[in-house]
């Protein structure tokens, strides 16, 4: 569904990405792990276009989302596509981002309705669907404030699914929560991943790496230091400098 092939990216002159290739095929879940600054966010933010990149292409389904040329700043054809792109590739953050003066049912409904021009009545039965799905249907009338952090992140995420996205974007879902919250959206992660869901998940959490995913990636300073299935990069891992990340996180 995503392919990156030798991305770069600078914000002025610092050189954060420089050279990256990842292909997220259909139904496949990629974690993307590495120390902070190895231009995890920043490659998440590329792929969804809140960031021009500057050489190297991206295709979304084999389209091309990123100008041909180097050198300049580069952006997508037109904002038809930036819409596209970022409604296919939903992305959830670490901080949920939730809108505070909507209840929880608004907020799931908000971009469906009003960016995508679906039928109000469709989206509010597929929004309930999703939070109920998320094991948080009892929640569509209250505010943000009056939830906990889990539950919080799983009505961000119920929105991202209400865009019927093709592929799902996790930027640390998991790293602002208690780690006893933590664990209600870990679950909802992993059923995501057992329907087959496309998901491109960025984490500090081994543990959730090790499980999710059919594919890892080892970032460092924006290039891939070494990639693998789960049971290898965790299990046999090859760089120095990965051995040295594994042992620093556990
Ligand atoms: P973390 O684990 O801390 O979230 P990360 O791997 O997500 O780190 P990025 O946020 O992608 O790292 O940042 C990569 C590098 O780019 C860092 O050196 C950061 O300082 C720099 N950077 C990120 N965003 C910007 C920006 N908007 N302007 C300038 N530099 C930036
Ligand atoms: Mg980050």
């Amino acid at each position: 569904v995503i392919e990156m092939k030798n991305l770069h990216k600078a914000y002025g002159s610092l050189e954060v990405i420089k050279g990256v290739d990842i292909t997220a095929p259909k139904g496949h879940v990629i974690s993307l792990i590495g120390s902070s600054g190895s231009g995890k966010s920043t490659l998440l933010r590329c792929c969804n276009l809140l960031e021009d990149s500057q050489q190297g292409d991206i295709l979304f389904k084999g389209e091309q989302v990123t100008w041909k040329g180097e050198g300049h700043a580069r952006r997508p054809a037109d904002s038809d596509q930036v819409l596209r792109i970022r409604t296919n590739l939903s992305m959830v953050f670490q901080q949920f981002n939730l809108w505070a003066h909507m209840t929880i049912l608004q907020n799931v409904m908000e971009a469906p309705v009003t960016v995508l021009k679906r039928d109000r009545e469709q989206v509010e039965k597929a929004a309930r669907a999703y939070l109920d799905k998320v094991g948080i249907g009892d929640k569509c009338d209250v505010y943000p404030a009056q939830l906990s952090g889990g539950q919080q992140q799983r009505a961000a995420i119920a929105r991202a699914l209400c865009m019927e996205p093709e592929a799902l974007l996790f930027d640390e879902p998991t790293s602002a929560l208690d780690p006893e919250l933590e664990q209600e959206v870990v679950k909802v992660i992993k059923d995501l991943a057992k329907e087959g869901r496309t998901m491109l998940i960025v984490t500090h959490d081994m543990k959730l790496a090790a499980d999710v995913s059919d594919h890892v990636i080892f970032l460092h300073q924006g290039l891939v230091e070494e990639q693998g299935p789960p049971e290898t990069l965790f299990g046999a891992p090859k760089s120095e400098r990965l051995r040295g990340f594994l042992s620093a996180t556990q």
